[in-house]
């Protein structure tokens, strides 16, 4: 088969790692990849909104199956546009429809999908500008913090958690106003829990799925989980906290019926699925909903994938999920990010990445770097990530934290306590 991945992170990096393991893989494309993709494959010249050049490049490269890594295209609808278009008709696609998409592209859908299905999470309420008053309103019956979403997509962004009653008033005003753009001219306001997060993922054709391991990530920038929100420094697999008993409840009460509910709700769904979930005293609830791998968790979770994956996602895409295994490496697996001095506020690109020869027992996925000349530069804020095997987690850190040392670029950075919580 020739594969195509879409996306350009440390996400897209280690889906390929893994894929080019499988005997089945004849070319593995990415588009537009990034320094590290360039190594297992070939980078195309193609972003991932650009729906023409992507056709063409599948076409003028016999792709049989892509793989779609980040959200923004599937909620634009890049697998509506494939399943459009005869000369596509052969292309497997990984990745849901625009319908199932809005999973993750509208909070507010997501709520009504698991008030529908009796699937566990915070109570809400949404708010439009039409109803403002009813939400200020909402908020006098909720306890602080409040909790106020961006319904669109909002890079990560589109959370606020504020302690006062009359500033987070004054800030769902300030969003519906436009203060995330379309994204926020829908508010979802809803109850605070407060417990534990913890990602599982599924891979699903629509009627069957198959269980990855689930992960923990650290989205904070300084330790302790203390400063601003990144797209992740760093994840964590197995949680230790996430035991049979605990993942019983999250298959039967949450996993289960939102495969289901997809297909009662008439929405053919192939691809996987994130659940954000958060551990109440034991009880599992839903914060949020993905419809794609995580990063950086992916750059743990797939070492630990033991099975043929290129299978696994075939039989996503041919309705024949049922009928593969999914084996797993008991081993711990961990990510630690090295990311731009600066970030996630203003830094500098273009910074030289030397020592990668250095690292031994490690994995180094990319995530934004990027060919020049001779050198690989940074390209992006979360830079590289390097992922490690253990018998257990401090054993995984150990080896990452070793080898992040021997990777230099100027105002490097990483989290050096993952896994304090645990
Ligand atoms: P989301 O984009 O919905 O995942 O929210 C981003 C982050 O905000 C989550 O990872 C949580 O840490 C936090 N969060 C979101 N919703 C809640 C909630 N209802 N209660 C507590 N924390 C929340």
């Amino acid at each position: 088969m020739n594969i195509l991945i879409v996306g350009s992170g440390g996400r897209e990096h280690a889906l390929g790692w893994k894929i080019k393991q499988s005997e089945k893989v004849d070319n593995l494309f990415f588009a537009p990849g990034n320094a590290g993709t360039s190594e297992l494959g070939t980078n195309l010249d193609a972003g991932v909104s650009d729906f023409q050049k992507i056709k063409t490049l599948v076409l003028e490269n016999n792709i049989d199956l892509m793989l779609v890594g980040p959200e923004v295209p599937l909620v634009e609808g890049l697998h509506d546009f494939f399943a459009a278009d005869p000369e596509l008709a052969s292309v497997k696609v990984v990745g849901p429809k625009k319908a199932g998409a809005e999973l993750e592209g509208s909070k507010d859908f997501a709520k009504a999908f698991m008030a529908r299905h009796d699937i566990p999470t915070a109570k809400y309420f949404t708010v439009t500008a039409d109803n403002l008053d009813k939400g200020v309103e909402f908020l006098t019956t909720m306890q602080s913090p409040y909790v106020l979403k961006a319904d669109g997509l909002a890079a990560g962004k589109g959370v606020l958690i504020i302690d006062s009653l009359e500033e987070a008033q004054n800030s769902l005003k300030e969003m519906l106003d436009g203060q995330f753009g379309e994204a926020s001219s829908k508010v979802v306001i809803e109850e605070f829990l407060s417990g534990v997060e913890v990602s599982v993922f599924v891979l699903t054709d629509g009627k069957d799925y198959k269980i990855l391991p689930e992960a923990k990530d650290y989205k904070r920038i300084g330790e302790g989980d203390t400063g601003l929100n990144t797209g992740g420094m760093g994840a964590i697999t197995p949680v230790p906290f996430v035991d049979a008993v605990f993942m019983e409840k999250v298959e039967k009460r949450i996993i289960a019926p939102t495969v289901s509910g997809l297909a009662k709700d008439g929405i053919d769904y192939c691809g996987f699925i994130f659940f954000g979930l958060i551990n109440v005293n034991n009880e599992p609830y839903v914060i949020e909903y993905n419809v794609r791998m995580g990063d950086p968790e992916t750059e743990a979770v797939m070492l630990r994938v033991k099975s043929d994956f290129v299978e696994l996602l075939d039989g996503a895409a041919s309705g024949t999920l049922g009928e593969k295994e999914i084996e797993f490496d008991e081993r711990a697996a961990v990510t630690v990010m090295l990311v731009s001095g600066g970030y996630p506020g203003d830094y500098e690109k273009g910074k030289v990445i030397t020592g990668t020869e250095k690292v031994t027992d490690s994995l180094v996925f990319h995530a934004g770097t990027k060919q020049a000349g001779d050198d690989v530069v940074t390209a992006g804020g979360r830079v590289i990530s390097v992922s490690s095997y253990g018998t257990d987690m401090n054993d995984a850190l150990a080896t990452s934290f070793k080898n992040a040392a021997h990777i230099e670029f100027e105002g490097k950075y990483y989290r050096k306590d993952l896994g304090f919580d645990l």
